[in-house]
């Protein structure tokens, strides 16, 4: 019940309205030391309602009598524009019987539509660290009372290279009087030096270790022969497994434009979304897949980030992930609040050892499915090691004569300038997993 936690009554009101009735774990974690005023240092996934954890307190400690001096009192920042934009809706729920303002500052936008915004200050201010330093620069924007400030997916803000951007922002909100940090990984060097600075002898909640993400969500495995195998299983999934919304993960742009080539051939309703895309088609793309005017999305790994759409409950990893976060945050997107999810992804010979590393990762197996409509020959390596990998087979010696007539015939490796631009960033797990290895490009031909 949310009436445990010593929130105002009309956030209660709210959250009530909302539809809100058993708090969730991380709610029950956080709530009560953040409306303390501790600063937090909180690992959790997206999904895990981690959102209301920190919103509630903001506007708790925000409704008491107006201030005289108007001022931005509270910031938060995130990685990407979607997630901005789903937390300012959050905010907008949670606040609606209260008169706190809230502003939205991303990129993407009109610079001078947005500082003519930040004149009427907003109470709260939600948004990306590039933009929101542009207007610092331009003299545009003043963090000096800012209260409270809030770091979301602040593994992914680095990750995305905004170190330094979120470390000046933080400076600048030089009179805060606590600070809010959640990943959704433990994180590495770079997130212990970012805890280090900004925050002040934190409490660190762990709230879901990776083994226990996505309780809600089945994750099974389909061996492919090969990625027009792949095609052939996404149809047959896509035509025969109930759902309401799915979305379709690849690892490149030009993957991602190839799938949903194929997939508006064959008249179904889906949109890309991918790095490339401008605001106007991730807006877009967004939106009809909330009212339902699309059912499926094709995506890669940033474009999707902070995804939240009711009714996702199919995820399709037509390309390995390339580490066990990535892997988890594509899976966040299903079976979010405890509802059911379903995941599944298509594993050829070159994704196996990737597949059992995540795995390994998660402590889990994944379930192995068969179907027998769309069955191909590969069914996963015939011998494999303790770890979950492959056993390599080895190369038969053979005379130089006939490696030089078999070199012939295969296609020559890819320049690198030619690859597929990736969305993905780093390969690194965040989560002191060894790293992942990259996976040779497949030859042209397969792809
Ligand atoms: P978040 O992790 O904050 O992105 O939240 C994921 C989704 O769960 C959002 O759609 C929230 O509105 C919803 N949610 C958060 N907390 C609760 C709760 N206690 N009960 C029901 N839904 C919730």
């Amino acid at each position: 019940m949310f009436s445990q936690f010593a929130l105002h009554e009309r956030l209660l009101k709210a959250v009530a309205e909302l539809k809100f009735v058993e708090p969730t774990p991380v709610q029950v974690a956080a709530l009560p030391l953040a409306l303390q005023g501790r600063d937090l240092r909180v690992t959790a996934q997206t999904g895990s309602g981690k959102t209301a954890a920190f919103v509630l307190p903001i506007l708790n400690r925000l409704i008491g009598p107006a201030k005289v001096r108007v001022t931005i009192r509270a910031l938060i920042l995130l990685p990407t524009r979607e997630l901005a934009q789903q937390t300012l809706k959050e905010v907008e729920r949670f606040s609606q019987f209260t008169f706190i303002k809230s502003g939205l500052i991303t990129g993407g936008e009109d610079f001078k539509v947005q500082a003519a915004m930040l004149r009427k200050v907003p109470d709260i201010l939600i948004g990306t660290p590039g933009r929101l330093l542009e207007h610092l620069n331009a003299g545009t924007l003043d963090l000096n009372e800012v209260e409270v400030l809030v770091l979301d997916e602040a593994d992914r803000m680095l990750d995305m290279g905004f170190a330094e951007d979120v470390q000046r922002l933080c400076d600048e909100s030089k009179n805060r009087q606590q600070t809010l940090l959640f990943s959704a990984t433990t994180g590495g060097a770079g997130l212990r030096e970012m805890i280090g600075k900004v925050l002040n002898n934190p409490e660190h909640l762990l709230i879901n270790s990776v083994s226990q993400l996505n309780e809600g969500t089945r994750q099974q495995i389909i061996t492919a022969d090969h990625n027009v195998h792949k095609e052939q299983i996404l149809n047959w999934l896509l035509a025969n497994e109930t759902y309401q919304k799915a979305i379709v993960f690849t690892n490149t742009r030009a993957m991602a434009d190839r799938l949903y080539g194929r997939l508006v051939a064959q008249e179904y309703k889906a949109f890309v979304l991918h790095g490339d895309k401008d605001q106007k088609d991730r807006k877009l793309a967004i939106d009809r897949l909330k009212q339902g005017g699309v059912k499926i999305l094709v995506a890669t790994d940033v474009a999707a980030r902070g995804l939240d759409v009711d009714g996702l409950d199919l995820v399709i990893n037509f390309e390995m992930p390339r580490s066990g976060d990535e892997y988890v945050h594509r899976i966040g997107r299903t079976g979010r609040a405890g509802n059911e999810g379903l995941a599944i992804s298509l594993i050829t010979h070159g994704d196996w050892n990737l597949m059992s590393s995540i795995e390994r990762y998660l402590k889990q197996r994944f379930e192995r499915r068969v179907i027998k409509e769309v069955k191909g020959t590969y069914s996963g390596p015939k011998k494999v090691k303790a770890s979950g990998k492959a056993v390599g087979v080895k190369k038969k010696k053979t005379d130089k004569k006939t490696d030089k007539k078999a070199a012939a015939k295969t296609p020559t490796k890819r320049k690198s300038a030619n690859r597929p631009k990736s969305d993905a960033p780093a390969l690194v797990s965040q989560d002191g997993m060894a790293p992942l290895k990259r996976r040779k490009p497949t030859a042209p031909a397969a792809e």
